[in-house]
């Protein structure tokens, strides 16, 4: 059995928050293991936690038109969330829920070593940029540890705000030459996280 798949085996049985109580499924999050970009979301909704897959109701379905857009399948990505377990009604994510997580985003982040992670909406950025503003930093790469962190909107807002929508179509159309450019963009080092809104 693979590492990721001993891990996806903790996710599922965890109960480290209230969430575990009222889910009906955990979702660990799918794709290659060699997959080298990591779309990382917000949280399971009602679909996902029904299904306990990612991104499998509306806002799934613009991602892979989204991804289609760039000559890549679902198939060909990894796809998670900040956050394994659907908050009730939806709600946003506690901080302590995120905290909770924190570890199993690390590991899948560490397992996967990807070549780009691509933050979908404010909680997967504010992961990574804690006290960044997503308005200013949407479609900008950073290369921080050998990965390119690409903050874009959630693809759910931007089915509800046709603005937004244009906006997280370019910038999901510029992927592939972010990518193709990678090793030009400068590698930001930084010594601890509070420190990250330099990054921007
Ligand atoms: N929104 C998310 O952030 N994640 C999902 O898995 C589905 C919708």
């Amino acid at each position: 059995m693979s590492q990721l798949t001993e891990l996806y085996k903790e996710i599922v049985q965890c109960q480290r928050c209230d969430l575990s109580e009222s889910r009906k499924n955990a979702v660990p999050g799918e794709g290659p293991e060699n997959a080298q970009i990591m779309f990382i979301g917000e949280g399971p909704g009602f679909h996902e936690d029904q299904q306990g897959r990612p991104f499998v109701g509306a806002a799934g379905q613009f991602l892979e038109e989204l991804l289609e857009s760039i000559g890549l399948k679902r198939e060909e990505v990894y796809i998670c969330n900040v956050i394994k377990c659907r908050p009730p009604g939806n709600r946003d994510p506690q901080p302590e829920e995120v905290e909770a997580c924190r570890p199993f985003l690390d590991r899948q982040i560490e397992l996967l070593s990807p070549r780009m992670i691509v933050t979908l909406g404010r909680f997967s950025m504010e992961r990574f940029f804690p006290t960044a503003k997503i308005s200013q930093i949407h479609g900008q790469p950073r290369r921080r540890g050998g990965i390119i962190y690409y903050p874009m909107y959630h693809p759910a807002a931007a089915l509800h705000q046709p603005k937004w929508r244009e906006v997280v179509k370019v910038d999901m159309s510029k992927i592939p030459q972010v990518l193709e450019q990678a090793d030009n963009i400068a590698e930001v080092e930084l010594p601890e996280d509070a420190e990250q809104l330099s990054l921007f």
